[in-house]
């Protein structure tokens, strides 16, 4: 499922691909469970240009200085393409924008649980979606509140975007890998330079991840995601790589070296 840097890669492809282009149409896809914008917020569109993009979170924008924006959330399986009138339309396209000219920007959803929307003001969507800080941005003692003051499972505090908006299950096994914590450890019995090295590694993760425009292939070997299967061997020390559920999601994780109190 898309987390912060695959969404950032989705909004980069906006942001170098479809600005300052007229939008001329829409054509819609099958829309079975699809929340796309209405004809009417469509036409508003319609004749105006996408001149920036925004993302916090998992959540991002494409809009102009005084509105309103698309919103576009990409669910278990979205993703955006770039393609031009005259290529091989993308399969699974549930919502094209139809810049003038060739140029075409399609929101692919094979399990169609994504969603398109209007949005008027961006910081007011997330006010009212009560998201935490961008986990890009979020400070050393936002992070130490946030999920080092909390009795529940730091796992769990990390996946919870009213806390900290943009972690998903993936980076947040890599993250806690890399700190030495067992993804079930309580928030509050982890020492505040353990918490500390946490902010940064989920922020050294998701940069470096979006750096390489979140391809997994070009991402270290010595990485948990390159693991991530119940017995392979952890690379860090040769333990076992275990998986556990942890408030319900599936934690990878290597009991050999973390542990629940840093
Ligand atoms: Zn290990």
């Amino acid at each position: 499922m898309p987390e912060l840097p695959e969404s950032d890669a989705a909004r980069r492809r906006i942001a170098d691909h479809c600005l300052h282009r007229t939008i001329a149409g829409f054509a819609l896809g099958e829309v079975s469970h699809v929340e796309l914008p209405i004809a009417a917020e469509r036409n508003r569109l319609i004749g105006t240009q996408f001149t920036r993009t925004r993302r916090h979170g998992k959540y991002i924008f494409a809009g102009s200085q005084n509105g309103p924006w698309l919103h576009i959330h990409l669910g278990m399986s979205g993703s955006l393409r770039v393609y031009e009138e005259g290529d091989d339309a993308p399969d699974y396209a549930r919502l094209t924008v139809i810049f003038e000219g060739t140029r075409r920007l399609a929101f692919r959803d094979p399990r169609k649980f994504g969603r398109i929307r209007l949005v008027e003001d961006v910081d007011d969507f997330v006010a009212e979606k009560r998201l935490g800080p961008d986990a890009m941005e979020i400070g050393d003692n936002a992070f130490a509140s946030a999920i080092g003051g909390t009795r529940q499972a730091v796992k769990s505090a990390l996946l919870d975007q009213s806390k900290m908006a943009g972690v998903g299950n993936l980076w947040s096994d890599e993250a806690l890998y890399r700190c030495g914590i067992m993804p079930d450890a309580r928030g509050t019995d982890i020492d505040a330079a353990t918490i500390a090295h946490l902010r940064r590694a989920v922020q050294d993760i998701m940069g470096y991840v979006m750096s390489r425009n979140a391809d997994y292939s070009q991402l270290p070997n010595d990485w948990l995601i390159h693991h991530r299967k119940d017995g392979a061997d952890c690379p860090r020390c040769g333990g076992t790589i275990t998986k556990k559920k942890v408030g319900g999601r599936t934690a990878y994780h290597c009991p050999d070296h973390q542990s629940h109190a840093g």
